[in-house]
């Protein structure tokens, strides 16, 4: 007799990694699906890092999700000794008034979060390789910081592998359909049975679900040698989002080895099939992207060491997609993360096993529904 698993993951990068871990440790029996072996660098994930900052400048809606997805980090952490989150301090900087920084700092005080407010010349102060007027206004989170995107979702996988999770690995899913309360997914090697599904196929859930209004977005970012040595994390540099005039924003890490990575979070390239998603280098913009920062804000950055492509999916709000799909509650789709979602891919990936597993979901998640673009 056909095998039936309770839960099926279509995409087990950062989301579907966490989901399976979770569902998993719920007793549940899990296969998990991926095109390619996680972790890796045809998706989202990739370049070892990402920001992990807790005064939300996208919106108060996100905080009981962030702050849920903080304690999971640590807890992944240390159950498992690896280096996922480092809490080095995370400087948000932005021109006083302007809508993103003022977001920052209501969601601080809406929550207790712990910051210091801090001018732009006391940021310049503290920091000597910054350099910003008093236009601009600093809200710095010490709890705040980075995580280590690749080795958390190692972690994941390697957790639910010891579990007992069956990871399909290099088996990219074609279809998706539905018998009765079964759904048959079929890649190109099997087909299997599931009763519950999480489609989290990041940057190309529309190959799967058309209608899911996600746009692939080719992003880049770059490690530069450090000239200054400031720069770098165990001299007390902090991890930093700043955006400056004209609203584009950039983001970055304290240098380590030898260089520090930065990148643009406005921006990039519009793109619909997989092999739009050049390398680094390939459009002439990829070099001059973070030109605008270096020359004004942020001195001591020397030359560019290399630099990588990756891919956003774009929801047309920016804001999350999480939902199911109409009409078929066992299919849950966590997608247009847009650029932001690492850092809650912890409490993201929780949810979704919680409701495979039919418990009662206590998350407002009303604001990330597939309906508000009806
Ligand atoms: C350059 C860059 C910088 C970023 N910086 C930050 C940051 O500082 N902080 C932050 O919080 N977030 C950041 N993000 C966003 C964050 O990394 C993403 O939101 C997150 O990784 C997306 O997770 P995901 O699970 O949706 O996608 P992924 O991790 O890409 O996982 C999707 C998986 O689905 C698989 N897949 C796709 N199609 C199929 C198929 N048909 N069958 C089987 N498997 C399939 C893929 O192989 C992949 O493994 C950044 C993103 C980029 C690109």
């Amino acid at each position: 007799m056909t095998e039936i698993y309770d839960f099926a993951i279509i995409g087990t990068g950062s989301v579907g990694s966490a989901a399976g871990y979770y569902a998993s440790q719920k007793g549940l029996k899990v296969l998990e699906l991926d095109v390619a072996v996680p972790p890796h660098t045809q998706g989202s994930h990739h370049g070892q890092t990402r920001l992990i900052r807790h005064a939300y400048g996208e919106g108060g809606k996100y905080l009981p999700m962030l702050l849920r997805a903080q304690k999971l980090w640590d807890e992944l952490q240390q159950k498992t000794h690896r280096d996922i989150f480092h809490q080095i301090s995370l400087l948000n900087v932005g021109r006083q008034g302007t809508d993103f920084i003022e977001n920052v700092e209501r969601s601080a005080q809406r929550y207790q979060l712990p910051y210091e407010k801090l001018t732009g010349e006391e940021i310049s102060q503290r920091w000597r390789n910054f350099s910003f007027s008093n236009d601009y206004v600093g809200v710095l989170e010490e709890k705040a910081g980075y995580l280590n995107s690749e080795i958390a979702i190692q972690a994941y996988l390697d957790l639910a592998k010891e579990i007992g999770v069956e990871q399909k690995f290099d088996s990219a899913v074609q279809s998706i359909d539905f018998q009765d309360d079964i759904v048959v997914i079929r890649t190109a090697q099997q087909v299997y049975q599931v009763k519950n599904v999480l489609v989290s196929a990041g940057t190309w859930v529309k190959e799967l679900l058309p209608t899911v209004p996600v746009q692939p977005i080719r992003k880049v970012f770059a490690w530069f040698d450090v000239a200054d040595k400031r720069l770098n994390e165990d001299e007390g540099f902090p991890a930093f989002a700043i955006e400056i005039d004209d609203k584009q924003t950039y983001y970055g890490f304290p240098g380590k080895d030898d260089t520090i990575k930065i990148g643009q979070h406005t921006g990039g390239q519009p793109i619909n099939q997989r092999s739009q998603g050049t390398p680094y280098g390939d459009y002439s913009s990829d070099k001059e992207e973070v030109l605008p920062l270096l020359q004004r804000y942020l001195k001591g950055v020397g030359p560019l060491n290399h630099g990588a492509s990756c891919t956003y999916d774009q929801s047309p709000d920016g804001d999350f997609i999480i939902d199911q799909l109409p009409n078929q509650p066992n299919v849950q789709i966590v997608t247009g993360l847009s650029g932001h979602g690492f850092k809650f891919v912890s409490a993201l990936g929780e949810l979704a096993a919680q409701k495979a597993n039919q418990e009662e979901i206590t998350t407002d998640l009303s604001a990330f529904k597939l309906n508000r673009f009806e």
